[in-house]
């Protein structure tokens, strides 16, 4: 059984095919640059090296063509044709209040996610374009929609309301969504097999640090509360974007600056978070070389990031009455040492613990326990895998495990 996970953003395509038999994975690659110039496509076939193919991709119907194309082609790929592709499976961005779990996409779902447009006019497009080609290429084949808002669709209304005028909610659909789902649950599912304990007695808080980053407080199994809100913007400071803010800030920089709704979109989401604060670099790696002698602007930018994510855990401690395990995972989660530290450091008083060695010793792609042994809140390093977790769904959707039209366990 062969499944093809796809996540198409704005002007990429990452793809996986699986191999599920043993989750092996048979290809992978990046569609760059797609509808730009300088396209090209990284492609790695088996455990083969990567090769890197310069090529136009038009749009995203193209993208995926040359995709099939590579997968079945006499030099790289690795099936005979198409018909080994059992079933598809897509990253979707927001899926909004109607699904909490992953569904098989028929034309009602997609209708569904088109009105989900409006809450991300950047990612829901090529997500659906996506869908599209494949449903062109492969008309046969079950495609399946895995989704980033669907994990916290378990918040309590007074965990995801904001304190406007409820109008706003009642009829244009203001809330926190949160967002990074598939990544949140699956660490959080793996933190539960290392203490080996049942994933529905734990208290665990989940901290996702990639280019975005979100944290999610996840009560016996459940999201209960998550910091990005009615979009990525909202929670930790990122890469390039702002986190939370005094939302008057905006009113205030827009009229002393006379500065558009696409200005300060642009400011908030691209020019902003450590990038805004150092204005040296976006990427950590950066930041944290030589540190802490790089410079004083870099190491402000990792204070100031470091903080925000310890007022989170003790915010989340407090919403769940305790946690039994912190996770860090994505890029700068998985293997930031100078992150995880300055985010643990002195909160003994809340059970968290960690031993300094063990946090610089984590190797790369490895899952670790870095706390103490007298630790009451063990803190884990857990590298993250939504394409594995969509290929799981996908294979349960069509295996019918899953319910396909709620992704609630099938009766
Ligand atoms: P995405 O959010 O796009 O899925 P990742 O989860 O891979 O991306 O995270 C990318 C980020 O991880 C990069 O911007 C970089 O800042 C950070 N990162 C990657 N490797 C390291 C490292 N060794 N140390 C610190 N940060 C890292």
């Amino acid at each position: 059984m062969n499944i093809l996970v796809l996540n198409c953003g704005s002007s990429s395509i990452k793809y996986q095919l699986f191999n599920m038999k043993d989750q092996s994975i048979l290809a992978k690659g990046l569609v760059n640059r797609v509808g730009m110039a300088n396209a090209c496509i990284d492609h790695i076939s088996g455990r083969g090296p990567k090769i890197q193919i310069i090529t136009d991709v038009i749009d995203h119907h193209d993208g995926i063509k040359k995709v099939f194309d590579l997968l079945v082609s006499k030099d790289h790929g690795v099936i005979g044709s198409l018909d080994e592709i059992n079933a598809v499976g897509h990253r979707v961005v927001h899926a909004g209040e109607k699904f909490a779990g992953s569904v098989l996409l028929t034309d009602d779902v997609l209708e569904a996610l088109r009105e989900c447009i409006i809450f991300a006019p950047l990612h829901n497009p090529p997500n659906l374009r996506g869908i599209e080609a494949v449903s062109e290429y492969l008309p046969k084949v079950k495609q399946a929609g895995v989704f980033d808002t669907a994990f916290h669709q378990t918040m309590p209304i007074k965990a995801f309301l904001y304190a406007l005028p409820k109008v706003f909610y009642d009829k244009d659909r203001i809330r926190r969504y949160g967002f990074h789902g598939t990544s949140h649950r699956f660490v959080s599912k793996r933190a539960a097999i290392l203490l080996k304990k049942p994933y529905e007695t734990l208290k665990i808080i989940s901290i996702h640090l990639g280019n975005g980053c979100s944290m999610a407080a996840i009560d016996c199994g459940k999201s209960v509360d998550t910091s990005m809100g009615h979009t990525p913007v909202e929670g930790l400071v990122m890469g390039t974007r702002v986190g939370d803010i005094d939302p008057a800030i905006v009113l205030h920089i827009m009229k002393k600056y006379e500065l558009a709704i696409h200005e300060v979109d642009n400011l908030l989401n691209k020019h902003s978070g450590v990038l805004g604060i150092s204005g040296e670099s976006n990427d950590l790696r950066d930041l944290e070389e030589g540190w802490p002698n790089r410079s004083p602007k870099a190491n402000l930018a990792l204070e100031v990031y470091s903080y925000r994510i310890r007022k989170y855990i003790g915010a989340y401690m407090a919403v769940m009455n305790g946690c039994d395990a912190i996770v860090f995972t994505a890029g700068v989660g998985e293997n930031s040492s100078i992150v995880r530290d300055l985010v643990c450091q002195n909160l003994d008083f809340l059970g968290i613990r960690i031993d300094t060695s063990l946090n610089k010793k984590t190797v790369r792609g490895a899952e670790g326990d870095i706390s103490t042994s007298d630790a009451r809140v063990r803190t884990l390093v857990i590298p993250t895998n939504e394409e594995l977790v969509i290929a799981e769904d996908t294979l349960e959707l069509i295996e019918g495990r899953l319910d396909p039209k709620t992704g609630k366990p099938a009766k």
